[in-house]
Order: structure tokens, then C-alpha cells, then sequence
């Protein structure tokens, strides 16, 4: 009897393992603005309110068939000393929007758990944060939009045309999300690029995540 269960135990851990495979990486920014424009509050980071950029929201491994593994390793606890050559980098790229204000290392705290912990190992904390820093700094959203004549205005464009600036920008069609203001205006909140396994390079996203947005969403201004 106390065999079998020590066996269930080494199955149960062998497939919990075999979950913190992944196939692929979503980098996914996030437009302040948007964040910021719901009936739930945000707060600016102490360091005051972030620049008028697409931010980084986080770098998230998924699997090809949409699902996700998350909070994979309890031990591998975020350490902020790990990253501290790359904090104000990060207070302005990857800003914390949430009340009350921080300084970033709650928000940074949460994405290491829940998605740098399923990194299979392969990137640790630094290199995890640096990867989505290298990323983000690949793919100028907000100028390949306004390239585009899509600026953070208020005004209603369609989504075929968001998509098809970032993909002649960036070289890859993205996933789009979007959520309501306090008017039920639906407005851009969110894009998704793929990235492989390694966390350099963009691909053509083998899955994308539920659709979220009408054919025509606002782009607030920020
Ligand atoms: P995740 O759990 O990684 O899917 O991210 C969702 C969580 O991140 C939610 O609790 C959001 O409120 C939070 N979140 C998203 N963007 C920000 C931000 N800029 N600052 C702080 N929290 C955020």
C-alpha cells in the first residue's frame, strides 16, 4: 500500500515536471492609458506617472494548445537584489499601475511566480527580467502605430489595421486585448507577441489569446 502511494507521488511529480514544459513565449505590453481608464483606480509608481509607452505587462510561457503552466516552483522565491542592475530599467519599461502606489517589486514579485517560475530552469530571475527588457526594446509598438497614423487620441481605429502596423513594424502579426472604460467603451489594453523558447527571438504565434476586441476599439490618451 505505502509503495503504491510513493509511486502515485513519483507519477504525480513526473507529470507536474513534464507541465513545466512550455512551447513558446507571450511578451505582452500593455497600454497604460487603457490600464488606467476602468472603473477600477490605478495608482503611478512612485516614481511618478510612466511615460505615454506601451509597457511591459509580462513574459508569460505558454503551451500550442492555449493553455498555461503557472506558479511552478514555490522554492525559486522572487529576490529583488537579483535584478538590481536592472530596476530602473525596469521602473520605466515595466511600471506598476496598481494601488496602492509601489515601486514595482510587488507587480515584478507576481509575474516572477506566477510565469518566471515555469521558465523550465532555462532562464533564472535575471536573465528572465532581461530577456522581456530585450524583447520589448525589439518591438516599438507605439511608434509603429503612429507610423501608421494610429495615435493615442481617443479616436476609434480598427483592429485589422492595429494588427497590420505592428506586423509590418515588427515582422509578426500580434494578439490583441482590450477592455472597457467607465463608459463601456472598448479600448486597446493589451498586445501579445510570440516568442521561442529560448526568449530572443519573435515568431508567428502558434495560438493566439481569446479575441477581446470589436473590430473598432478607442486608443486613449495617456
Ligand atoms: P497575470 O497574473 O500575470 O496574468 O497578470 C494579471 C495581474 O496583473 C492582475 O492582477 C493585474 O491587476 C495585474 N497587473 C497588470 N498590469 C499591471 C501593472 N501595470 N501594475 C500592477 N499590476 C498589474
Amino acid at each position: 500500500m505505502k509503495a503504491l502511494f510513493v509511486l502515485s507521488l513519483s507519477l504525480l511529480a513526473l507529470v507536474a515536471s513534464a507541465k513545466d514544459n512550455f512551447d513558446f513565449f507571450y511578451l505582452v505590453q500593455q497600454w497604460p492609458g487603457s490600464y488606467c481608464d476602468t472603473k477600477r483606480a490605478c495608482c503611478y509608481p512612485v516614481t511618478g506617472k510612466p511615460d505615454p509607452i506601451f509597457t511591459i505587462h509580462g513574459l508569460w510561457p505558454n503551451y500550442n494548445d492555449g493553455t498555461y503552466p503557472s506558479n511552478c516552483d514555490q522554492q525559486n522565491e522572487f529576490d529583488g537584489r537579483e535584478i538590481e542592475d536592472l530596476q530602473r530599467t525596469m521602473e520605466e519599461y515595466w511600471p506598476t499601475l496598481a494601488c496602492p502606489t509601489g515601486n514595482g517589486l510587488k507587480f515584478w514579485a507576481h509575474e516572477w511566480d506566477k510565469h518566471g517560475t515555469c521558465t523550465e530552469s532555462t532562464l533564472d530571475q535575471h536573465s528572465y527580467f532581461l530577456s522581456a527588457l530585450n524583447l520589448y526594446k525589439k518591438a516599438n509598438l507605439l511608434t509603429a502605430l503612429q507610423d501608421a497614423g494610429i495615435e493615442p487620441d481617443d479616436r476609434f481605429y480598427s483592429v485589422d489595421s492595429i494588427k497590420l502596423a505592428i506586423k509590418e513594424s515588427v515582422g509578426f502579426t500580434p494578439g490583441l486585448e482590450c477592455n472597457k472604460d467607465g463608459s463601456g467603451n472598448q479600448q486597446l489594453s493589451e498586445v501579445y507577441l510570440c516568442v521561442d523558447k529560448s526568449g530572443q527571438k519573435f515568431i508567428n504565434c502558434p495560438n493566439f489569446p481569446r479575441i477581446s476586441c470589436r473590430k473598432q476599439v478607442q486608443f486613449p490618451s495617456f
